[in-house]
């Protein structure tokens, strides 16, 4: 299981990224006694963490319907009074506020916009904390990878994946599960040239043995190293020629379905 890590970012707020179940994450933003959380699939270590830090909890704000996500957030809801926020796809537990494309949240000392991301799922969603850099993007996007088309297709990812592209490049990216060292070979298997991917592979296997979390990075690491990422860069393309796929649109179908039987 790996450790709870906390991320330093400007005027003194840090992400803390609690593991839970096997491989998912809490995500807390957190600037000096006031804190929102991002999907609790399991209240206990979420719970412990707030009560041993003495911290107050300002809202829990969840990026889709998964229990895996939001099993937590009717227990932490009631411990701390915190406000659930989330698209209106989560049936669950009750929502205090429903959020999907264009929704702002201004929790002070923290504000997002929300972006709908669709494919994991229907109306799956990404917070956005602009001042602080910083997205939270459930099971949209993985270190890697990126979460499976339950509920969308090619078409929903690539919307997706754009959107989430067209951010800063600085923007730090918190994705809901500990899956980059999977995703990674994956990558390799695909361009075995990539320097950056064999690099980020070594990083994130030296983390494993470490049990730190490697679910944190910044965009363009995602640009550079992700395949769902990387569908129009020349280099992946030209390992795909053989397979003749029309666009963008194709070939991210064509990645996800190989990633899929993988
Ligand atoms: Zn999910």
């Amino acid at each position: 299981m790996t450790k709870i890590i906390r991320f330093g970012l400007k005027n003194d707020t840090q992400i803390v990224a609690i593991p839970c179940l096997e491989t998912n994450y809490i995500f807390l933003l957190q600037r000096k006694n006031k804190a929102i959380c991002v999907d609790v699939g399991d209240a206990a270590p979420f719970l412990e963490y707030l009560k041993k830090e003495n911290l107050p909890l300002l809202a829990i704000l969840l990026t889709h319907h998964h229990s895996d996500h939001t099993a937590g957030a009717p227990q932490a809801a009631a411990a701390t009074k915190a406000k659930i926020i989330g698209p209106s796809e989560i049936h669950s537990c009750p929502l205090d506020e429903v959020v999907g494309e264009g929704s702002k949240l201004d929790i002070p000392p923290f504000s997002f916009s929300v972006y709908h991301t669709p494919g994991h799922t229907k109306e799956s969603v990404c917070f956005h904390e602009q001042e602080m850099g910083v997205l939270f993007t459930g099971d949209t996007l993985f270190a890697g990878g990126c979460g499976r088309l339950f509920e969308g297709d090619a078409s929903d990812l690539l919307f997706s994946m754009k959107r989430i592209r067209s951010l800063p490049k600085t923007t730090l990216l918190c994705s809901g599960h500990e899956y980059a060292r999977e995703n990674l070979r994956f990558a390799a298997c695909l361009e075995p040239e990539n320097v950056d991917i064999a690099r980020r592979r070594s990083f994130v296997e030296k983390a494993h043995l470490r049990n730190q979390p490697t679910a944190i990075a910044p965009l363009q690491e995602e640009l550079d190293t992700n395949p769902f990422m990387r569908f129009d860069q020349p280099e992946l393309l030209e390992r795909l020629r053989s397979c003749n796929l029309k666009g963008p649109k194709e070939v991210l179908a064509y990645l996800r379905e190989k990633k899929d039987k993988w």
